[in-house]
């Protein structure tokens, strides 16, 4: 397993064949016109698969239409940024320097891996939750991280802040950089993160019905925004932390609260992170728990896949 891990990232051709095993597992399709009818067509740069169309007669090769296509940098050496940040969870200025590459290209690179692991997320997991569901928000410090948002700040009407961001106490809101994210955990299967604009009871009810299946049992804490979901449709039960009570039965939110205190030291690795990535982020960070217990190899294939 080692050893064709190790092979992936120094041989193009090894990383090659990763791609075809994974991209063509059902079969070579053609990605312009989708049909089947395709014959193989010499190689593309010794390494990779060219093949013909005969419905469009168009050529192709195994990385078009994939997030590879047209990179500078070599398929090996993506797989490798993909294991540093999806595998190992480096900062992309981390991941920038193993693969010595400048920041920028290698900020481009892992955007577009954590693009399709968001894609892949929102795919794979949209399915809604049912049975019993915990509830609960967490906030977390996003402001407008990024060179591209020097504009929006002015339109604020304020300068950018020289320093990073300070935690502020209480819960926030999208405006003033501590969104809050909500999130929703079925016990003992899936889970799902969702930042929110606010914490209102209409932001609320809207998140709730998206990701879960009416008449399911909602628990959360006794945060009145949560008093909206009786009326969806949802059965609500809720434990009063105020009064100190943090489990009544099977009524608790201690797996969120888990989560949350997962979350935050995994986000410091970043160093902040921008508001608007805050999903990206995020599917990342469920994408690297769901698969937590599948060695890298496999883990490196979902990406691919993604
Ligand atoms: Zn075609």
């Amino acid at each position: 397993m080692l050893e064709e891990l190790l092979d992936l990232f120094s041989c193009e051709a090894s990383a090659a064949r990763l791609l075809r095993e994974v991209r063509w597992a059902g079969g070579v399709r053609c990605p312009y016109c989708r049909s089947e009818a395709v014959i193989r067509w010499a190689w593309y740069r010794h390494a990779y698969q060219r093949y013909r169309c005969k419905a469009c007669r168009r050529t192709f090769n195994d990385k078009t239409g994939t997030i590879f296509a047209y990179s500078r940098i070599p398929l090996k050496e993506w797989l490798f940024l993909a294991y540093l940040l999806g595998c190992l969870h480096l900062s992309i200025l981390k991941a920038s320097r193993e693969v010595e590459r400048s920041y920028g290209i290698a900020y481009r690179s892992a955007r577009k891996v954590m693009h399709a692991i968001h894609k892949g997320e929102d795919e794979g997991g949209s399915g809604k939750l049912s049975g019993i569901i915990e509830m609960d928000e967490t906030y977390i410090t996003a402001g407008l991280k990024g060179r591209g948002n020097h504009g929006r700040i002015l339109c604020l009407g304020r300068k950018p802040r020289r320093r990073g961001l300070k935690a502020k106490p209480g819960r926030g809101s999208w405006k003033d950089d501590r969104p809050p994210i909500m999130i929703l955990v079925e016990r003992k299967k899936r889970e799902h993160y969702v930042p929110s604009t606010d914490a209102e009871g209409e932001t609320i009810g809207r998140i709730a019905s998206r990701h879960v299946e009416r008449g399911s049992h909602i628990h959360t804490d006794g945060f009145p925004s949560y008093t909206v979901l009786q009326s969806l449709g949802f059965e609500h039960e809720w434990v009063n932390h105020s009064m100190g009570e943090y489990a009544r039965g099977d009524v608790h939110v201690n797996n969120c609260e888990n989560r949350a205190s997962l979350l935050k030291p995994w986000l410091a690795v970043y160093r902040g992170i921008s508001k608007d990535n805050l999903g990206i982020y995020l599917s990342l960070f469920r994408f690297q728990r769901t698969t937590s217990q599948i060695p890298s190899l496999q883990r490196l294939k979902l990406i691919v896949k993604a």
